[in-house]
């Protein structure tokens, strides 16, 4: 790759770049740009600028108090949006330095993967989407797009956080990524890998979470392959733990067992389809996923969470009271949209006033949602 003075990075991330990242990485010379140009930063590469803007918003801070799965009233053991985020960052920049992928952009895009959601997690996803049925829907893909490019207003010289087009088309790209990818163009490497890393850590996480919630006991998840499997490698290498010790002990295997998985198909694909630069990317389809072998066990563990810990009676019933206020939110801010703040009566104006209520809604934190509900719809 030359090394050439780039419109959107500075020479020495250009030079870094070009002698650390591979050929099929994403590199920042490369950038389509920002929809308002803007002259390089001095020394920040443009996915380093991002990931610093979208850490410094207020709808990345709310995370801390938003639900991942369980509920603040639940304890403080368990994830929250902002802690499930930084192990999805954390995993996702070890799968791409071992593919020597682009890291600043692979730290933007998780960062920014679920600032769209919305309080109480996807149940309170669920009602924001029934009451915009009529008017677009609601999902927290899309969303964090809104809050990028139309609710966060941080900078003089333009409206949003004007994030490069690659960190806007990677997380366009996950709106859709569940009816497939476009044909014949697949997402860029960092954004498949930001797609593994955020299953490894929500499957993870969520199962110990559960464990230490009491939802579930250790010899219920051990009848599932990867929990059993992975416990087995674990005994072998330590002769004495206690229950805690090994619980922990079997989540980081499960996690290590899938990175390694995810690296082993992607050096095997890389080859097979001759993987040189980012069109054959594009290209060549999903590279970054798991084996056959472990896609069926990580089934099995999904489903077993899905039945078992996302329909546990206790997550259903803090689900029931959250998605309660939601919609009496919503219906009371419909009825006088004098309540809402300023900023939110403006975005009625310029789109509608469901959109600018679900809006405001959506940018709640769990706590503030519940405080809200108390003053609004009482
Ligand atoms: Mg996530």
């Amino acid at each position: 790759m030359n090394i050439h003075e780039s419109a959107s990075a500075p020479t020495a991330t250009v030079a870094r770049e070009a002698a650390l990242l591979a050929s099929y990485a994403q590199h920042s010379a490369d950038s389509a740009g920002r929809h308002y140009p803007e002259p390089p930063h001095r020394y920040r590469g443009p996915y380093q600028r991002d990931r610093d803007r979208i850490l410094h918003c207020a709808a990345f801070r709310r995370l801390s108090h938003k639900t991942q799965v369980f509920t603040g009233e639940m304890g403080d053991y368990h994830r929250t949006r902002l802690t499930h985020t930084l192990e999805v960052a954390s995993i996702a920049r070890t799968i791409a330095r071992a593919l020597r992928l682009n890291e600043d952009l692979i730290e933007a895009l998780a960062l920014a993967h679920d600032i769209g959601h919305a309080p109480f997690g996807h149940s309170g996803e669920e009602v924001l989407d029934e009451c915009l049925r009529d008017h677009g829907g609601f999902t927290h893909n899309a969303q964090a797009l809104r809050v990028f490019e139309v609710l966060e207003s941080r900078y003089p010289d333009f409206p949003g956080l004007n994030l490069t087009s690659e960190v806007l088309e990677g997380q366009r790209e996950r709106t859709h990524k569940a009816a497939g990818d476009v044909a014949g163009r697949a997402p860029l490497l960092e954004v498949q890998v930001l797609d593994a890393a955020d299953s490894i850590a929500y499957d993870a996480h969520d199962a110990d979470d559960a464990l230490e919630l009491g939802l579930l006991c250790l010899d219920e998840l051990l009848e599932l392959a990867m929990w059993r499997e992975s416990r087995d490698r674990v005994v072998a290498r330590y002769r004495t733990l206690t229950d805690r010790q090994l619980r922990r002990a079997i989540v980081h295997e499960v996690i290590d067992w899938q990175v390694g998985d995810i690296l082993a198909v992607a050096d095997r694909e890389l080859a097979r389809c001759g993987v040189v630069n980012v069109a054959d990317v594009r290209r060549a389809g999903r590279i970054i996923r798991p084996s056959t072998e472990l896609s069926d066990k990580k089934l099995g563990l999904e489903q077993f969470l899905f039945d078992r810990v996302y329909r546990h009676s206790d997550v259903l019933a803090k689900r029931c009271v959250a998605q309660h206020a939601l919609r009496e939110m919503f219906a009371a801010l419909l009825k006088t949209p004098d309540h809402l703040p300023d900023k939110f009566r403006r975005v009625a104006q310029r789109d509608s006033l469901p959109r600018a209520v679900a809006d405001y809604l959506a940018g709640m934190t769990d706590r503030f949602a519940l405080q809200e509900h108390d003053r609004l719809a009482r």
